[in-house]
């Protein structure tokens, strides 16, 4: 068994303590190891929020949800994928135009846990090529489809030249309920420096139905916008809060 995989057994056997003392088994193991094989999942921000896409660009979506933005005057983080970005490259040229942070979460929507280590590299490190391409912009943030994360395929994200960033609050966007319901939780779980976590659409699981949602993302977006501000915080890009006050990071691994 590797260094790697040993680290990785420890932290999945915490799962088997009692939640309290797995909550502080974690908590040891956060504070000694995040610095080095953590995650960014917030920034040490103080009056700054990161509002991220995954999945898109979306030709029902990205266009309002551009408009929507550039009323605000804000710019937000997208995990793009290659597969959409291939099929609608006019969209992804519109939200490099508007100055928006492009990051990668994938050439499609596979788990990197299920590559080998070498194969993980070149996927990430190919994959990172073609969206410098594309956009002209260096690429140096990426999301795991799923969250789905290893020791292993966090290192290989790392020799593939980015940083993982994970998200401090999920919105929950992938559940069918109505906008007030998803802006009402995201906003109780949302916190000065941290990152929220939604979809510009969903991307189907091979493993599961694919989620199917009805409500409107760009009012979803709209009204969180609106709750944001009323909180006295800015919305900005996961680069922009990192760069300004400096990463908070986490150990995340999960299957
Ligand atoms: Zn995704």
């Amino acid at each position: 068994m590797s260094g790697k995989d040993v680290l990785s057994t420890l932290w999945n056997a915490t799962d088997r303590l009692t939640p309290q003392a797995r909550g502080q088994a974690k908590i040891v193991v956060n504070s000694v190891a995040a610095p080095f094989l953590g995650s960014i999942n917030g920034a040490g921000s103080a009056g700054q929020v990161s509002i991220t896409f995954d999945d898109g660009p979306e030709p029902t979506v990205t266009p309002q949800l551009l408009e929507l933005l550039r009323e605000r005057g804000v710019k937000l983080t997208f995990f793009v994928l290659l597969t959409q970005c291939r099929r609608y490259p006019e969209l992804l040229q519109a939200i490099v135009a508007d100055g928006h942070e492009i990051a990668l979460h994938g050439v499609d929507h596979r788990r990197i846990t299920e590559l080998p280590y070498g194969l993980a590299v070149d996927y990430l490190a190919g994959a990172k090529r073609e969206l410098e391409e594309l956009t002209g912009q260096r690429i140096d943030l990426y999301r795991p489809p799923f969250g789905s994360q290893s020791l292993s395929s966090w290192s290989a994200v790392r020799k593939a030249g980015m940083q993982v960033v994970a998200w401090s609050c999920d919105g929950a966007d992938w559940v069918d309920r109505d906008v007030d319901s998803v802006v009402t939780d995201s906003m109780a779980r949302l916190s000065s420096g941290g990152i929220l976590l939604l979809h510009e659409r969903l991307e189907p699981d091979p493993k599961r139905d694919a989620p199917k949602t009805s409500f409107d993302r760009v009012d979803m977006t709209f009204r969180l916008l609106d709750q944001v501000s009323a909180k006295g915080w800015t919305p900005t890009t996961v680069g922009n809060m990192v760069a300004e006050s400096g990463a908070r990071r986490t150990m995340w691994f999960r299957p």
